[in-house]
């Protein structure tokens, strides 16, 4: 039966995290795995979510199934978070909505939905991007275009090569774009290039598809929706991936919902029942711990209040560390001012492999091969060091 399966190679992630476990050096950094940690390294538990998860466990009276497409609750909540509480499509109810197992689940109902439609469209996704969205749009058997997004070497933003390649997609076509703090450049468009390109996508009959993993973590949330709610008030049409991973650090708890803008109520309707019936030939139901703890805190104005403080104390300090590198970089004579005006936990330092090999090696920092930092696995102490390994390294 399995004989023909390849031996694949085991995760790039996966084997740095392997890697720094089994480094014995007292001091060495974690670099790799997307997770936010704290000043001291840890990826703790907001206390948000420790004060929801006790009211959880003295309300909880059931752990009965979850509806197909998810707590109801959550769902609104979510969908007046994403797209904001005056949202035109709300009030049209024309936003088809469903709870999913993570952003990667969202993303994967999304990716499904496209395919039941029906009409097999063509993806455009940038480059780079998300290592994981080539594989699913693969798995999915989507045929897949690119357009240039960001060049590494020069840490600058293609938008006019992105104009330019999309302005050859056709009526239909998909294109996939991150909402906010791109993975893996940190770099994103600024107002008027989402203007820009919400005029292109509008004239050409684009349907957009959001990966919105990180709505908070570049300015705040609601300036981290401009893209997002700008295409939203003018398109007929557009899906919406959202994450609460990053955003409640829920990480493991797989709490995230799919959002399709449809032409009108009808065909929303439609549209949630085909997430329905998707939901159930792919895993029956989503997971609730997650949703339920999202929906006690967005629920309760005082809880709100204290989940935003905290999601703005993780911004903030991964702006910091940001500042704080950019200033010892010059120190010691290294121009990487681009990593200030960048957003969200990541940067892609123009490194070849060996040169983060010999990072890892000589100076006990791991990263990738492909140069992508996680922000937050620096302390402000750890920067002189990594700057001085970045120098001795060859990045210029
Ligand atoms: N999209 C992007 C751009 C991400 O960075 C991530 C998380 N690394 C995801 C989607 C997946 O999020 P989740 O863990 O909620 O599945």
């Amino acid at each position: 039966m399995f004989q023909n399966l390849p031996l694949l190679k085991p995760d790039a992630l996966m084997l740095v995290s392997q890697r720094f476990r089994a480094d014995p050096r007292e001091h060495k950094l974690d670099l790799g795995v997307g997770v936010y940690r704290d000043a001291d390294g840890n990826a703790s538990i907001l206390q948000t979510i420790k004060q929801a998860e006790a009211k959880l466990l003295e309300q909880q009276m059931s752990k009965a199934y979850l509806p197909a497409d998810g707590d109801k609750d959550f769902v609104r909540l979510m969908r007046q978070m994403v797209l904001g509480n005056d949202a035109p499509a709300l009030a049209d109810h024309r936003v088809a909505a469903a709870q999913c197992p993570g952003g990667t689940g969202s993303l994967h109902q999304a990716m499904a939905l496209l395919k039941k439609a029906g009409n097999a469209p063509v993806v455009w996704v940038g480059t780079p991007t998300w290592p994981n969205h080539i594989p699913m749009l693969q798995h999915h058997r989507f045929e897949i275009r690119t357009y240039d997004y960001f060049d590494l070497a020069t840490q600058s933003l293609q938008f006019d090569r992105m104009m330019s390649a999309l302005g050859e997609a056709k009526a239909g076509d998909v294109v996939l774009l991150h909402g906010v703090c791109h993975n893996p450049t940190g770099a994103d468009l600024d107002q008027s290039q989402w203007a820009a390109l919400t005029n292109l996508v509008e004239a050409r009959s684009l349907v957009p598809l959001f990966d919105f993993a990180y709505q908070g973590f570049g300015q705040g949330s609601h300036e981290d929706a401009t893209g997002v709610r700008m295409m939203a008030e003018r398109l007929p049409e557009m899906l919406i991936a959202a994450s609460c991973s990053k955003s409640f650090g829920l990480y493991r708890e797989r709490t995230g919902i799919l959002l399709v803008l449809c032409e009108n109520s009808a065909q929303a309707t439609a549209t949630t029942g085909a997430l329905q019936t998707l939901a159930r030939v792919n895993f029956s139901n989503p997971p609730a711990h997650g949703a339920e703890l999202v929906r006690i805190i967005l629920s309760d104005a005082g809880l709100t209040e204290q989940w935003a403080t905290e999601l703005q104390q993780m911004r903030e300090r991964v702006g910091e560390i940001r500042t704080a590198l950019v200033a010892e970089a010059e120190e010691q004579s290294l121009d990487i001012g681009y990593v200030a005006t960048q957003t969200g936990l990541f940067t892609t330092f123009a490194l070849s492999e060996d040169q983060t090999s010999r990072l890892a090696d000589e100076h006990a920092i791991h990263m990738p091969g492909t140069g992508r930092i996680n922000m937050s696995g620096l302390s402000l102490a750890d920067l002189p060091g990594f700057v001085t390994a970045l120098k001795e390294t060859g990045l210029d």
